[in-house]
C-alpha cells in the first residue's frame, strides 16, 4: 500500500503536478496543453466468473490516455490497489514514456482489482479469459488500436492467456498474436522481453554513469563498481536488474526490501539466492545472510548509493523524503515518489533518474515483439548465417595472408568464435534495446544541461516527450 500522507495528492494529481512543472516551460497553446494533459477514456467493467461453487464479481479497467499514436499500449496490472486514479496516472506515464523512447503508441493502462496469490492457476485463467474477452469486444485489445502488457501482479502466463482468449474471437485475424505483447516465446513472444525492464535499468545507469558531468551532480563518481544498491521490491523489474547490476557490473545490492522486511549487508547480497529463498519461503524473513529489518520501509532510508525503488508507487513522499541518503534514485516502478516528496529530493540536491525513462525497457521490447508479430517472421532469422558467412570470408583471407606469411601472428582465442557467431533474436534485442535506453538519455541530459529553467531529469524527460507528443498532434491538424 501507499504510504502517502493525507496532504499527498493522488497518483493522477502528482502526475499531473510534474506534468505541469515541465509545459510551464513549453510555448504551448493552452488548449493543445489540456489536450495532452488530460486521459481520454476510462473503461470500467464489473464481470462475474463462477469460482469454488460462487459468482464472484470482479472490477476491471482499462484507461486510454493519449491516441496521438496508434494502437495505444500499456500494461495490466492485477492488484488489490487498482482503482481509476491510479490506471489513469499509468496510463498518462505511458503516453510520456513511448514518446521518450519513440515507441510509436500512444499511453493506456489497464488493471483488475484482485490479489491473485489468492486463486489457483485455473482460476487465474478463468478470470483472466473473462477480464480479455470484455476488454477485445470493446476493441480495448486489438494489434492495431490497443495493445497491452505485462505488469505488476501479471507475466506471460496471463499474456499468453490473453493472446488466446483474442484469437479465438477473432478466427481470422492474421495479426491476432500482436493484440498483446510480453507472450512465453512458444506463444509468439520474443527473446529478451522477460528481463527487459530491468536490463533497461541497468542500460540506463550504464549510460548516466557515461556522463561524468551528470554523475558529479548526484556527488558520486567513478563506475558502478562497487556502488551500494538498495532495491525495493524483488519482481521481475527489481529481481532482473539487481541481478544483472550486481553479476554485470560490480555493483553490491546492500538491501532488499520485500512485503514482509528486509534484509541488509555491506557486503553485499546473493540477488539469485534471495530470489530463491522469497519462491520458497513466500519473504525475505529467515535468509542466512545479512541482517534482517522487519520494518522493511525503513531501509530506504539506509545509506546507500543508489536506490532503485522497484515495487509500487507513492513509497517516497512527504513523510519520508528527508531521511533519503540515497543522492542517487533510479525509478524502476512507476511514481514510486510523490510530487512532494520530488521536491524535497530535488531540494537536498537528490538526482532522480525518472519512471518514464528508468522503467521504459518493457515498452521497448514490447514494441520489437510487436513488430516481430505484425511481421511474421523472428528477428535474424533471414540475416544471420549470411552475416556469419561473411565474416567467415575475411577470416579465411587473413588465415590465407598469414600462411603466405610463414604463420608470422595469431589470433586472438576466442576472436574467431566471436566474430563469426551471427546475431540472435536475443542479441539483436539488446542491441536495439541498449541503443533506445542511450539515445533517450542522450536527449533528456541535453534538454538538463543546455535550459537554465531545467533542474532536474524529470522535468527534462517531460519537456522531450511532450514536445513530441505535440508535434504529433500538431501534425493531426490539432
Ligand atoms: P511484480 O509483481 O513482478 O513485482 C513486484 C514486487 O514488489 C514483488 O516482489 C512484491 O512482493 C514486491 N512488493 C509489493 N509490495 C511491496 C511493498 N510494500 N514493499 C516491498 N516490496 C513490495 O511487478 P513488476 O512487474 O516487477 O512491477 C514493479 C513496478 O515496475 C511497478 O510499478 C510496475 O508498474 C513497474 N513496471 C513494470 C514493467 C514490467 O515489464 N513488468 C514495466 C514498466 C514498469
Amino acid at each position: 500500500m501507499s504510504q502517502t500522507s493525507t496532504k499527498e495528492p493522488s497518483f493522477r494529481e502528482s502526475v499531473d503536478l510534474m506534468f505541469n512543472r515541465a509545459v510551464a516551460l513549453m510555448d504551448l497553446p493552452p488548449g493543445l496543453e489540456e489536450k495532452i494533459r488530460v486521459c481520454n477514456a476510462t473503461y470500467t467493467v464489473r464481470f462475474g466468473v463462477r469460482l469454488r461453487g460462487q459468482i464472484q464479481t470482479f472490477t476491471g479497467y482499462r484507461s486510454v490516455h493519449s491516441e496521438h499514436m496508434e494502437p495505444v499500449k500499456g500494461g495490466i496490472r492485477y492488484s488489490l490497489g487498482v482503482n481509476q486514479d491510479e490506471v489513469e496516472a499509468l496510463a498518462a506515464l505511458m503516453t510520456y514514456k513511448c514518446a521518450l523512447v519513440e515507441a510509436p503508441f500512444g499511453g493506456s493502462k489497464g488493471g483488475l482489482c484482485i490479489d491473485p496469490r489468492q486463486y489457483e492457476e485455473h482460476e487465474l485463467e478463468m478470470i483472466t479469459r473473462r477480464f480479455a474477452y470484455e476488454l477485445a469486444k470493446r476493441d480495448l485489445i486489438h494489434p492495431s488500436q490497443n495493445v497491452p502488457a505485462p505488469d505488476m501482479g501479471t507475466g506471460e502466463r496471463e499474456m499468453a492467456w490473453i493472446a488466446d482468449q483474442y484469437a479465438r474471437m477473432n478466427t481470422t485475424d492474421i495479426n491476432a498474436r500482436a493484440c498483446v505483447t510480453g507472450k512465453p516465446p512458444h506463444a509468439g513472444g520474443i527473446a529478451g522481453r522477460v528481463e527487459a525492464t530491468g536490463r533497461g535499468v541497468q542500460f540506463a545507469l550504464r549510460e548516466f554513469f557515461r556522463h561524468p558531468a551528470d554523475v558529479a551532480v548526484a556527488n558520486l563518481s567513478g563506475s558502478l563498481r562497487d556502488k551500494r544498491i538498495v532495491v525495493q521490491g524483488l519482481g521481475n523489474v527489481g529481481y532482473h536488474a539487481a541481478k544483472f547490476l550486481s553479476q554485470e557490473d560490480g555493483a553490491k545490492i546492500t538491501g532488499i526490501i520485500e512485503r514482509d522486511g528486509a534484509l541488509s549487508d555491506e557486503r553485499g547480497l546473493d540477488v539469485d539466492a534471495v530470489q530463491a529463498w522469497i519462491a520458497n519461503h513466500g519473504g525475505v524473513k529467515g535468509f542466512a545472510d545479512g541482517t534482517y529489518v522487519e520494518d522493511g520501509a525503513s531501509v530506504l532510508e539506509q545509506e546507500c548509493d543508489i536506490l532503485i525503488p522497484a515495487a509500487l508507487e507513492g513509497v517516497i513522499n512527504l513523510s519520508n523524503a528527508d531521511r533519503i541518503k540515497a543522492p542517487l534514485i533510479i525509478e524502476a516502478a512507476n511514481g514510486p515518489v510523490t510530487a512532494g516528496g520530488d521536491e524535497i529530493l530535488r531540494n537536498k540536491g537528490c538526482v532522480i533518474i525518472p519512471d518514464m525513462y528508468a522503467n521504459a525497457g518493457g515498452v521497448t521490447v514490447s514494441y520489437f515483439e510487436w513488430v516481430k508479430n505484425l511481421s511474421h517472421i523472428r528477428f535474424g532469422r533471414m540475416g544471420r548465417r549470411q552475416e556469419e558467412s561473411r565474416h567467415q570470408l575475411i577470416v579465411d583471407e587473413l588465415e590465407r595472408l598469414n600462411a603466405h606469411l610463414g604463420d608470422a601472428w595469431s589470433m586472438t582465442p576466442d576472436f574467431k568464435e566471436k566474430y563469426l557467431r551471427g546475431a540472435d533474436e536475443l542479441e539483436l534485442v539488446r542491441s536495439g534495446l541498449d541503443d533506445t535506453m542511450r539515445v533517450a538519455y542522450q536527449a533528456i541530459s541535453r534538454v538538463w544541461h543546455a535550459r537554465d529553467d531545467c533542474a532536474d531529469l524529470r522535468t527534462a524527460a517531460y519537456l522531450v516527450a511532450i514536445d513530441r507528443v505535440a508535434t504529433s498532434y500538431r501534425a493531426k491538424g490539432l
